[in-house]
């Protein structure tokens, strides 16, 4: 506290009225087109009215305007982003790497640069995981090992291979959205936290080209086991789609699918508006 009083400027008056005050004020004004109101401080001569301010005000100010912006617009702000990284324990360095951003960005996010609204959405899943993700996740942590095993379980039930080399999941897929899905609707949590897409040919794993390696390579052992439940609807999906083009063929009448413009993610709140299971 002490420091801080030595640090703030002592201004006088131009005029010659002595010191001036510290004035704490609310601004209207429009940034970005929004409307806000700022909390500000400035310097004041009580005798002439006179307004200056410091740099330290400055650099406060600005960094307020950015944070009652954000909160305007529903972006975390530079606080938000703080207390939540605090709270994860996750260091600056942590969170870029868990991001896949520069430090540096988590700097200027946390000291009062606005981020864009993909980078606010790529912070809260890092700093909130599933609370934002139950829409695109359906309630639990994505595990490309239980997508493994969720296949493994269609290829015994069914017998036959749905994963093949090369593979471009157009089936596979399909089985694992019926299947997460359902579970969604029935139990209240996915089997592998996936998110799908809307793509022309169906409901597909979201970003499955980067996938698509890593789950042939998966080793399904190490995901959390599927408990009969899971085993039960799992089977369930199989038998009724036998062949691979029944399964296709369903997922393209599924209005969840149908009514999502291409390449939007389609949430698991429609899971219970599936009509193929
Ligand atoms: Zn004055």
């Amino acid at each position: 506290m002490r420091g801080n009083k030595m640090n703030e400027v002592r201004m006088n008056c131009p005029s010659g009225h002595g010191k001036m005050v510290v004035r704490k004020a609310k601004k209207r004004m429009t940034f970005r087109g929004v409307k806000i109101i700022v909390p500000i401080e400035q310097y004041i001569c009580i005798v002439c009215g006179a307004e200056a301010g410091t740099v330290n005000q400055a650099a406060r100010i600005q960094k307020t305007i950015a944070d009652t912006y954000r909160k305007a617009v529903n972006l975390l702000t530079g606080e938000e982003i703080v207390e939540k990284r605090k709270r994860l324990n996750l260091t600056q360095e942590a969170l870029a790497k868990r991001m896949n951003v520069g430090i540096a960005s988590i700097k200027r996010w946390e000291g009062g640069t606005i981020q864009s609204k993909s980078m606010d959405h790529a912070l809260r899943i890092a700093l909130e995981g599933q609370t934002v993700g139950d829409s695109c996740t359906g309630n639990r942590t994505f595990s490309i090992p239980r997508i493994k095993l969720v296949l493994k379980e269609f290829e015994s039930v069914l017998g036959k291979h749905i994963l093949k080399k090369n593979d471009k999941m157009l089936f596979a897929a399909k089985y694992l959205w019926y299947a997460d899905m359902v579970a969604h609707r029935e139990t209240g949590g996915s089997l592998t936290g996936s998110t799908y897409a809307a793509l022309p040919y169906g409901p597909q794993l979201n970003n499955y080209k980067d996938l698509i390696e890593d789950i042939i390579r998966a080793d399904e052992s190490k995901a959390e086991p599927l408990n009969p439940e899971e085993k039960r609807i799992i089977t369930r999906i199989a038998m009724k789609f036998s062949e691979e083009r029944m399964v296709y063929d369903a997922a393209h009448k599924e209005k969840i699918w149908k009514k999502q413009p291409n390449g939007a993610i389609i949430p698991y709140t429609d899971s219970v508006e599936l009509t193929g299971v």
